[in-house]
């Protein structure tokens, strides 16, 4: 492959569940992607699956840079159980200066180390899975995404008590300090919303503000 295709691709290391799903969806959304492994089965499995499947010890530079992996611009390490693979992983990457390198973390500590040795983005998958299930559990969210800084969007019908007058009317951002992003009435799409919007019963809307008001809204109108 032309060091100038390398420029996008997208290069995996680790075709566990994790970062098995994450190659494919990369090369669904039309990235080029090359998946490493040292596992053999693994290699074979997802072979006809991924374009560019190598088996190899991404542990070892050596190995790396004859795969070129110093001509990627993004690269994820997406071995999690082994943290002492992971994090080697990511050193070798870094001292390849692939400019940005995404690691996935097991636990907090796990994550610390690779922050500290430079990883760009550090992700915590399990426990971002365990924290949303949570969250989708306990109250009226259909769909819930929270960001750093306890800031999250989520999506909800539409609370009968604030249905029937336009959203100026309803002092949702005093009340509540939440606001609504977006609306979809029933068989139509999202679409944002303004000060004049009414809502019925049936639509969905997107709330955004802090975690905690978003969880009191959804907990307190019925
Ligand atoms: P899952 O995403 O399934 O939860 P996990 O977090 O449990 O995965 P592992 O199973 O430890 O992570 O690792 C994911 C993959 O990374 C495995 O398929 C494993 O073979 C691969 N792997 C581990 N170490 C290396 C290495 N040094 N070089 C290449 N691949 C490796
Ligand atoms: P992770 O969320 O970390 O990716 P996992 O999908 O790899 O977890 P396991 O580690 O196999 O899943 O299991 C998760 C937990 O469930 C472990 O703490 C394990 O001890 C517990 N567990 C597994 N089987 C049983 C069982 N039969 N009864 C009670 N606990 C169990
Ligand atoms: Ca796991």
């Amino acid at each position: 492959m032309a060091s100038r295709n390398r420029e996008d691709a997208v290069l995996v290391i680790g075709l566990g569940r994790f970062g098995g799903t994450l190659a494919q969806t990369l090369q669904e959304l039309g990235h080029r992607v090359v998946a490493v492994d040292r596992n053999h089965d693994l290699v074979q499995q997802w072979s006809g699956q991924i374009t560019h499947v190598i088996e190899a010890d991404a542990t070892s530079e050596v190995v790396m840079r004859q795969l070129g992996a110093h001509e990627f611009r993004r690269a994820v390490v997406a071995i999690g159980t082994e943290i002492e693979a992971s994090v080697l992983a990511t050193g070798v990457l870094l001292d390849l200066a692939v400019p940005e390198v995404w690691s996935k973390a097991i636990t907090r500590e796990h994550g610390r180390i690779l922050e500290r040795i430079g990883a760009n983005h550090v992700v915590y998958p399990e426990r971002d899975a365990g924290e949303r299930v949570a969250h989708l559990m306990t109250g009226r969210l259909i769909d819930f995404l929270e960001f750093d800084d306890n800031y999250a969007i989520a999506k909800l019908r539409a609370p009968r008590e604030i249905c029937g007058r336009a959203l100026e009317k309803t002092a949702l951002r005093s009340r509540f300090g939440i606001t609504i992003v977006g609306v979809k009435h029933p068989g139509g799409q999202f679409t944002h919303a303004e000060a004049g919007t009414v809502l019925g019963p049936g639509d969905l809307i997107m709330i955004a503000g802090g975690t905690d008001r978003v969880e009191e809204f959804a907990t307190a109108v019925g």
